[in-house]
């Protein structure tokens, strides 16, 4: 599907990074410290509470929110002091992004969701429809590449949205509860072909999940407690 990586390479480094919400009460320090050092074909759980910053952290790790101190390298590159420009190119380069709620454009078909990230990033439109189709179909969904979002399943929905996160083969995944809005067992078959793809190809990946059997299928886990990464004890 890929190329496969080179194992155990820095995919994503954060170190020390701190992130405060100026809110009407007053700051809020959410990430106060947070270190975590993600390699190639490593698969890692992010645990914590409600309101720990779990969405924070993968929000700055994506380089869609900046942190007010530390630093964050994707793919060797450290994201700090680049422009907007140069910021929106990397994130495009390296990251995939799945959240709770799939974001498909609704007024396009599966196959156009996964072909649209990567003619944005210059690629065919013949080359992106094939790499679509062949991402459709590792997860068994070629049978509706042409339905559109509200057509599908919540399952098959979220296997798309898993799908164009990978269309543009990003050396980091960054999932937010991505199974969050599905049912027990569809939850457990998408976090399945999930962690299936992550090992396929290579990726790093990080994952915010409140399931705790599913976090147990991963590398490891890592806990945000009182703003800070620390590795999770049962
Ligand atoms: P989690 O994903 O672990 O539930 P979040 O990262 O969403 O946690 O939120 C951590 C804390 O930061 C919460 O108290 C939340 O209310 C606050 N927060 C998140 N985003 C913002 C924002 N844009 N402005 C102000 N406060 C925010
Ligand atoms: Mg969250």
């Amino acid at each position: 599907m890929t190329a496969n990586r080179n194992k155990g390479e820095v995919a994503l480094d954060l170190q020390s990074v701190v992130r405060t919400y100026r809110q009407a009460s007053g700051s809020l320090e959410v990430l106060r410290g947070a270190s975590l050092t993600l390699r190639a074909g490593e698969i890692v759980a992010l645990v914590g509470p409600s309101g720990a910053g779990k969405s924070t952290l993968l929000h700055v790790a994506g380089l869609l929110e900046k942190p007010d101190g530390g630093s964050v390298q994707v793919d060797g590159r450290p994201a700090e002091n680049l422009d907007d420009g140069e910021r929106t190119r990397l994130r495009r380069d390296t990251i995939g992004f799945v959240y709770q709620f799939h974001h498909l454009l609704p007024e396009f078909s599966a196959v156009e969701n996964v072909m649209i990230p990567q003619m944005v990033a210059g690629v065919s439109r013949a080359a992106a429809r094939t790499r679509a189709r062949t991402l459709l179909d590792r997860v068994g969904l070629l049978p509706r590449e042409g339905h559109r979002p509200a057509r599908l399943s919540g399952g098959e929905q979220q296997r798309v949205a898993i799908m164009r996160a990978l269309a543009n083969d990003p050396r980091v995944l960054l999932a937010d509860e991505p199974t969050g809005n599905l049912d027990h067992t569809t939850g457990d078959l998408v976090m399945g072909e999930l962690v299936g793809l992550v090992r396929d190809t290579g990726l790093a990946a990080l994952v915010a999940t409140h399931n705790l059997e599913l976090a147990r299928r991963m590398d490891r886990i890592v806990e945000l407690r009182d703003g800070l990464l620390v590795p999770y004890a049962a």
